[in-house]
């Protein structure tokens, strides 16, 4: 049976055909499903696309944020309300693929991608999710990506989450090889509420330090109650490899993702970076 595509106009109506066809696929930007699709490993079952412009809308009330998963990476940089999430956001790809690349999208690419999904692990998102006919349910982020490889969200609507309180509250960082476009040898994002005096309820979190984007609960930690001085970062650095498990690929080994993730930390915490 060759490929078919679908189209349809409604956010729920896709959601129920995702629900009762493990053979469909949703096809958003298309920069990984066109890639499996041109290189032989997705060849039948359906493609299904979404046209429902509610789905890549940004919306921004008060301190509320909220990005329709069909939003794409230069949707993001062409908004000046999000520019703290710029460099997230650039981090994706070159122009080409932002232009097409979703937030939705790129919550489901495995590790060095999804640079994108760390930063909104650090910024605590809820993944408003519909797996049928009906309203979408919220989902803690972390919750989410445990939850992904069992194919539970068949379709994401949106992410939802806060503003940083203050300029400066929150920071991404990707190291790659190849600049400016490079795979991640990792990324680092987090929100630092309070940092210009002590650091409270701190949110750090990893891409390519393991197969999905963690926290970094041991800096977390150390952050707590403290300055970003000289100590702070120390005791930050000193907890950066708590319960990480580096992936090894053709970008890097976990060696060397292990010896260089503490040095990027400090130099993030430090805006150095
Ligand atoms: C050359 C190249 C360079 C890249 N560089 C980077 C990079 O530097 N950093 C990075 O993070 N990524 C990178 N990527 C990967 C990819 O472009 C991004 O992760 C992107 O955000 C994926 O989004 P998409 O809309 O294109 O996903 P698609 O290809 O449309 O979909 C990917 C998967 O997610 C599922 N899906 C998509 N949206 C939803 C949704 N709303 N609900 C449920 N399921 C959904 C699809 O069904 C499919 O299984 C790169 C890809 C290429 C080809």
């Amino acid at each position: 049976m060759p490929l078919a595509l679908r189209v349809v106009q409604s956010l729920s109506e896709a959601a129920g055909i995702l629900a009762a066809d493990s053979r469909t696929t949703l096809l958003s930007g298309g920069t990984l499903v066109m890639r499996d699709v041109n290189e032989g490993r997705l060849t039948d079952g359906t493609l299904l696309r979404v046209t429902d412009p509610a789905w890549r809308q940004i919306q921004v009330s008060g301190t509320r944020i909220e990005l329709g998963a069909g939003a794409t990476m230069a949707a993001i940089l062409a908004s000046r309300e999000l520019g703290f999430l710029h460099a997230a956001a650039r981090a994706v790809g070159g122009p080409a693929i932002r232009n097409m690349a979703t937030i939705g999208g790129n919550l489901f690419a495995a590790a060095p991608y999804g640079d994108f999904a760390v930063a909104l692990l650090a910024l605590d998102a809820q993944v408003m999710v519909l797996a049928g006919y009906g309203s979408p349910r919220a989902v803690p982020i972390e919750e989410f990506l445990a939850g992904r490889s069992r194919g539970e969200a068949r379709l994401v609507a949106s992410v939802q989450f806060n503003r940083p309180v203050a300029p400066g509250d929150f920071r991404f960082l990707k190291v790659s090889r190849v600049k400016p476009k490079g795979l991640s040898v990792l990324s680092i994002a987090a929100h630092l509420p309070g940092h210009a005096s002590r650091i409270g309820q701190a949110r750090v979190a990893y891409g390519a330090m393991g197969p999905l984007p963690v926290r970094a609960r041991g800096v977390e930690r150390a952050l707590e109650g403290k300055a970003l001085d000289a100590n702070g970062i120390a005791a930050a650095r000193a907890a950066a490899l708590e319960g990480v498990q580096p992936v090894t690929d053709a970008i890097a080994s976990d060696w060397y993702r292990r010896e260089v993730l503490p040095v990027h930390l400090g130099r993030l915490l430090a805006n150095q970076s």
